[in-house]
């Protein structure tokens, strides 16, 4: 039920913002979830159009955004993407990899009307 409660989380941040902005309309939700984090997609959707019914997010479009999974070597710098784990820099073979991204699980934008 993991994604149950992010969804849960989602929606009440989602909720939030919108009444901060005297709206009471939510038309997208926008998330951006790192490749690493262990999120299924069609679960949380499945689960955020269960919990939006009755409220002010029930027309919401929900866009789900994977974001790569980028590395940082330490020992020379060179920035790039990975599969899904770390391998050894492609320019100096060093295996001391810093994660730039792929661990995120946040909200990107809301839109309300
Ligand atoms: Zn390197």
């Amino acid at each position: 039920m993991h994604e149950a409660s992010i969804a849960n989380s989602i929606l009440e941040i989602s909720i939030g913002t919108a009444i901060e902005n005297n709206s009471n309309k939510i038309t997208l939700v926008s998330v951006r979830i790192g490749k690493m984090a262990t999120i299924d997609e069609s679960s949380l959707r499945f689960a955020f159009d269960a919990i939006k019914e009755n409220t002010i997010a029930e027309n919401a479009v929900f866009e789900f955004n994977r974001v790569p999974l980028l590395g940082v070597c330490t020992d020379c710098n060179h920035e790039a993407e990975y599969p899904g784990y770390f391998v050894a820099c492609a320019e100096c073979g060093s295996m001391s990899i810093k994660m730039v991204s792929g661990d995120e699980l946040e909200i990107a934008h809301i839109e309300v009307e």
